[in-house]
């Protein structure tokens, strides 16, 4: 079957015959792609900053956002069956027994850093014809989902972060909203989304289902495409280069969330700077490395102390935050189809895979079908 792959020894990203894949235990389940998400992170191993074939291939298949249809199951799998839809997550396990979040299935906090990732890290993804994936590692998703379920590994930045986010605010009294009124745990919380692609407009969508009043600030001026979809969902789009931090601090009053969906650290810690009293700042990018920068240390220090900030960083996800992020699509499907739907830009064949992977960012989501 084909695939698209890269072989980092040649820096050569290119269309593979792959062996399609067999079931081999009796826990595994065949897997047909459906849909293929292209991220930053697929981008990235493109120009070979990181990437890693498995052990014994001097190529790694790409892709770890992916919806699928089961075609086939191993003897021991109850929960899924033919024909049923699901989503495969990302990370697996270290193989050390004293690491104690991978041996509880929870390897987005492996203490060892010896985790694989599919796509990414010594193991193969999703962009191929079929994938075998042991059944602890998918996500069942209702039919009605087929089309927006490509979104949930990115939608589930946003879920692990924001319940991040709640465990460590628990510490302030009555940050969290009782709920008694059905207006959400975020009820009467300011939050802002730094930035507007996929993971900041999911982000946006989940904070405002929880309540939360949200802003998305973003580099370009209005009006352009994502604060079209901002503005729609119910969140205000200001554009950083129109208004500075400062400014945008005395607009917004006092910022109790901040969700950094950009990347990049000028911003994120310019940003910083007007978190408000009690905050809680959730950084989830992951900048190229370079050289130091100049950011205000002194008041930001102050303020961290002064007004009990917390700086929390989260990478995804565990298995409760795909199934949240399932749930959330439908909810954000119900309340924005539109909206939700116009967040992928792109649906592409197989063919486009060098266009989409190396040449200009385009869009919001773009996407490969298979099927
Ligand atoms: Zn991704
Ligand atoms: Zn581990």
């Amino acid at each position: 079957m084909k695939g698209v792959g890269v072989v980092p020894k040649d820096q050569r990203l290119l269309l593979i015959d792959h062996p399609e894949p067999m079931i081999t235990g009796p826990t595994e389940v065949k897997v047909r792609t459906l849909q293929v998400g292209i991220c930053g992170t697929d981008r990235e191993i493109c120009t070979f900053a990181y990437g890693q074939p498995p052990a014994g291939d001097d190529y790694l298949l790409l892709g770890h956002e992916c919806v699928g249809e089961v075609v086939e199951v191993g003897t021991g799998v109850k929960s899924l069956k033919k024909g049923d839809l699901v989503v495969p997550s990302v990370r697996r396990p270290c193989g050390d027994p004293k690491c104690g979040p991978c041996r509880e299935g929870r390897q987005d906090f492996c203490e060892t850093w010896n985790f694989t990732e599919r796509g990414i890290n010594q193991r193969h993804g999703y962009m191929a014809g079929y994938f075998v994936e042991e059944v602890a590692y998918l996500t069942t998703v209702p039919p009605e989902l087929r089309d927006v379920a490509v979104m949930a590994e990115p939608l589930t930045v946003a879920e692990k972060g924001l319940a991040q986010a709640w465990q460590v605010q628990h510490r302030v009294p009555g940050w969290e909203h009782h709920n008694r009124d059905g207006k959400g745990r975020g009820h009467g919380r300011t939050a802002v989304v730094l930035g507007a692609g996929p993971i900041g407009l999911l982000g946006a969508m989940k904070l405002l289902i929880e309540g939360f009043r949200v802003f998305v600030y973003s580099r370009s001026p209005k009006p352009n495409f994502k604060a079209e979809i901002a503005d729609a969902i119910g969140a205000t789009y200001i554009s950083s280069v129109k208004m500075g931090p400062d400014d945008f601090g005395q607009l917004v009053g006092n910022i109790d969330l901040v969700y950094e969906a950009v990347g990049e650290a000028h911003v994120t810690f310019d940003l910083m700077r007007v978190l408000g009293i009690n905050g809680v700042y959730i950084l989830t990018g992951i900048p190229a490395v370079q050289g130091p920068i100049p950011v205000y240390a002194d008041s930001l220090m102050r303020n961290i102390v002064l007004k009990n900030q917390a700086i929390v960083g989260t990478v995804n996800a565990s298995p409760q935050a795909f199934i949240d992020a399932i749930r959330d699509l439908g909810e954000f499907k119900k309340r924005w189809p539109k909206e939700l739907a116009a967040l992928i830009t792109g649906r592409h064949s197989i063919d486009a895979h060098r266009e989409l992977l190396t040449g200009k960012a385009q869009g919001i989501k773009n996407v490969i079908e298979f099927a």
